[in-house]
């Protein structure tokens, strides 16, 4: 009983001790590179934060209203999941300040004891909110829930997010349409480095990590010349913003290829919203260390799978008789314990477990996926990795469209 007492009382004292031992002694070095990629510019690396350490490179699964959609805490640790993200815009609206900061913070609220990295709340403001008129310092703008006004700025996105007391924070930023014109994209780079600079000068929570977001849509000019500006602030770790936004993904591809070279090699980097298991495996390869996307449980809702080979409707009539798992080789709590004729079943009388195994299954794809990339970049064989998993995964429809398109366009122009 004394020692269990004991513990009780050291632990937290004891991991506050050690992180801010470990914030002395690495000093600015919260990112270790471990490898990299003799074969193209994929890294293994370590990301240390307040609430542990993470392996990269990692995929975040999203939990914007302070849940990964129909995942528990306990599923998600099973499945390996080292970080969850959450969303500033989301709950600064529901469930409020007021409630965040009763319930202690957002790792108390939601019961999740590992890394979490909220998103500044720049991208719904832009993609969400109904009114908005952008001054000097933020954004006014009504809620898209009930209209009421709002403001956001970098002091207001910081403030919330020190009070969510996640362990990385982003850096408000302004995401353009991908399409938006070369002067409406330069006016948003510039706006976005002012805003990152007044970040930058917020207080945080303790050992809280903040990353600075870098825009500039598909031209390469601009992409340099923000990640230039954003890499002579002390950032922790570097985004690249404006990407999965409606863009082709040869767009997507370039945006990350004219931001990478100008990021240091010794803090993390984090494309933003991506992207398919293929994309994946490819961002790694042009040198992005964290990801996270909705895909896994926004799919799963509309009774997708993800497997190595691509994408598979279970709902489909072929599955009716179907006595096999999803994949074969799958370790999930799904594929190790149910049939797709089972699953197709759930699904077609909308049975909530369906749509929960499917986001079980899809995640793990997800994580595992990492797991490998992280396993073979140990190894040194990435590279074959990562011709074996994209000469055996079938994109979908529309991302062969857009490659062919860009294909296409490259014979006209070559210089493009
Ligand atoms: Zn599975």
């Amino acid at each position: 009983m004394v020692s269990q007492a004991w513990t009780g009382t050291i632990d937290p004292f004891l991991k506050k001790l050690c992180f801010l031992s470990l914030c002395h002694y690495t000093s600015e070095r919260m990112f270790e590179l471990l490898k990299t990629d003799a074969g193209s510019k994929a890294r293994r690396g370590r990301l240390t934060t307040a609430h542990g350490v993470i392996e990269t490179p990692v995929f975040m699964p999203v939990g914007t209203q302070a849940s990964v959609k129909a995942l528990d805490p306990r599923e998600l640790h099973e499945m390996g999941t080292q970080i969850v993200l959450g969303n500033t815009y989301h709950l600064a609206i529901r469930p409020g300040m007021d409630i965040m900061n009763e319930a202690g913070g957002l790792h108390r609220f939601m019961n999740w004891d590992l890394p979490i990295l909220t998103d500044s709340g720049g991208f719904q403001v832009f993609s969400l909110a109904k009114i908005r008129k952008i001054q000097q310092d933020g954004v006014e703008f009504r809620s898209h829930l009930d209209g009421s006004p709002l403001f956001l700025g970098p002091k207001e996105a910081m403030k919330i997010q020190r009070e969510l007391g996640s362990d990385i924070a982003m850096a408000f930023d302004q995401c353009p349409n991908h399409d938006a014109p070369a002067s409406e994209m330069k006016e948003t780079v510039d706006r976005t480095l002012r805003w990152a600079r007044l970040c930058l000068e917020q207080p945080r929570a303790e050992g809280q990590l903040v990353f600075g977001i870098g825009q500039g849509g598909s031209n390469a000019e601009l992409r340099e010349y923000c990640a230039k500006a954003l890499c002579k602030m002390d950032f922790d770790g570097f985004a690249i913003g404006g990407v999965s936004v409606g863009e082709p993904e040869p767009e997507m591809m370039k945006a990350v290829e004219y931001t990478e070279p100008f990021l240091p090699a010794d803090k993390a980097r984090y494309a933003m919203g991506l992207g398919t298991p293929a994309q994946l495996v490819e961002l790694v390869a042009r040198g992005v260390d964290m990801f996270d996307c909705v895909l896994p449980t926004r799919v799963a809702r509309n009774g997708t799978a993800f497997t190595k080979k691509g994408t598979i409707s279970i709902k489909a009539g072929y599955n009716k008789r179907d006595w096999n798992p999803i994949e074969e080789d799958c370790e999930c709590y799904a594929c190790r314990h149910f049939t797709k004729a089972y699953l197709r079943h759930l699904l077609n009388v909308d049975e909530i477990l369906g749509l929960r195994m499917l986001s079980v299954h899809n995640s793990h794809m997800f994580l595992d996926l990492m797991r490998n990339i992280r396993l073979h970049l140990d190894n040194g064989t990435f590279s074959e990795y990562r011709r074996e998993f994209i000469a055996g995964y079938t994109p979908t429809l529309k991302v062969l469209e857009q490659r062919a398109r860009h294909a296409e366009a490259q014979q006209e122009s070559p210089s493009n």
